[in-house]
């Protein structure tokens, strides 16, 4: 079958696409260059020759700007979301507006695909958590982002970025679901919404500063951008992005997934617990252990945090989680290997 993956050159895009292709099937993946796109395919195209295909789609929100793409696929996985906390006062315009108009513009043109059976949109933990709450909070698919929303309405361009970014993926998710009920389209839909996510990085950076947000973090406590004043910070839950990857794949495939909504997610996590998985790692160089905060050891597992309850994606989708220790070691393995690229 023939896969469409909007953002392909994101870091759980690439997953996305690898794992379809493992599976034998065909994807076209949408990017917002021709550099992104050949890098994807010289990392595709040895071991699945003839299987991976790119369009450039430069602007998410121009109408019309997917219909192509999809007008011949089975099922369309839409990740391209801005991820970033660099608004600079202009998040309707950088974080807003791009989630959800890029939503419903990709779902416009599904609409008109005769062929499209199952549409999964990326949503994530940040639709689903009340920020506001003090924790520890336990969440599950069944609740909703109940402020972020209303802070935008109220702040505007104002809003603090995380919490604006909040706001967009809530905002775009429930525009999908609101679509889906207006329209009543032929294929149907389901949302992954998976929370921080970390692990091996696939795609195409330009430079450390280029990572995505997520794995940036790793690279921050290992490169002397994080202090131990940064360890009590509360976190939140965690997936290893193969499974979220996984969790995205699943429910494209699995019928059962049409109008399900599943977070996947492995555990709990605090950036204290971050770094005492890097201390404990053989993978992390001696140089990297020497910048990264030690913090008091062991004292994360307490802290309250908000958490996502992710059993919904091992039972629905068959998700079996890595654990955190892996997470951390491939993840900064291949921070090892793009620091030796340059
Ligand atoms: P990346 O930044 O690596 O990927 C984002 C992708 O979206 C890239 O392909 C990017 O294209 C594309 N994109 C961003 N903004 C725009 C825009 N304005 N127009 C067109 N394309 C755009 O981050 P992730 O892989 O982490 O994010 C992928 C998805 O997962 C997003 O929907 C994000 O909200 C969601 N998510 C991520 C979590 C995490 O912890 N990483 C947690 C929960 C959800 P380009 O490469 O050209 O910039």
């Amino acid at each position: 079958s023939l896969v469409v993956v909007t953002g392909a050159s994101g870091f759980l895009a690439v997953h996305c696409v690898h794992q379809l292709l493992e599976r034998g099937h065909r994807v076209r993946a949408t990017v917002r260059s021709t550099d992104k796109g050949d890098y994807l395919r010289q990392l595709f195209d040895k071991r699945h020759p003839g299987k991976f295909e790119y369009v450039v789609a430069e602007d998410l929100e121009t109408p019309g700007v997917f219909d192509d793409a999809v007008r011949d696929a089975d099922g369309v996985l839409h990740t391209a979301s801005p991820f970033h906390m660099n608004t600079e006062g202009r998040a309707t315009e950088t974080l807003i507006k791009p989630a959800l108009r890029g939503t419903t513009n990709v779902l416009e043109s599904i609409l008109k695909s005769k062929t499209v059976k199952r549409v999964v949109v990326t949503s994530s933990f940040a639709a689903i958590l009340t920020s506001t709450k003090p924790p520890p909070q336990r969440y599950t698919e069944a609740d909703w982002n109940s402020t972020s929303v209303e802070g935008h309405e109220r702040d505007g361009d104002n809003q603090v970025p995380v919490e604006a970014y909040r706001a967009s993926k809530t905002l775009a998710e429930r525009a999908a679901w609101d679509f889906v009920a207006t329209h009543q389209p032929s294929w149907d839909l389901a949302t992954i919404n998976p929370p921080f996510v970390l692990g091996p990085v696939l795609q195409q950076v330009a430079s450390a500063e280029r990572l995505n947000t997520s794995m940036a973090l790793i690279w921050a406590f290992t490169h002397g951008q994080k202090t131990d004043a940064d360890l009590p910070a509360p976190s939140g839950s965690v997936v290893d992005v193969r499974d979220a990857a996984q969790a995205h794949v699943e429910a494209l495939l699995r019928p059962q997934a049409g109008g399900e909504r599943v977070g996947p997610a492995a555990q709990t996590w605090t950036h204290q617990d971050l770094v005492d998985a890097l201390h404990a790692s053989a993978v992390v160089p001696e140089a990297w252990k020497k910048q990264t905060p030690v913090g008091k050891p062991g004292s994360g597992r307490g802290l309250p945090v908000h958490e996502l309850v992710g059993t919904k994606a091992e039972e629905l989708l068959g998700i079996q989680y890595h654990a955190f220790a892996k997470t951390v070691d491939d993840g900064v393995r291949s921070l090892l290997d793009l620091e030796q690229r340059g």
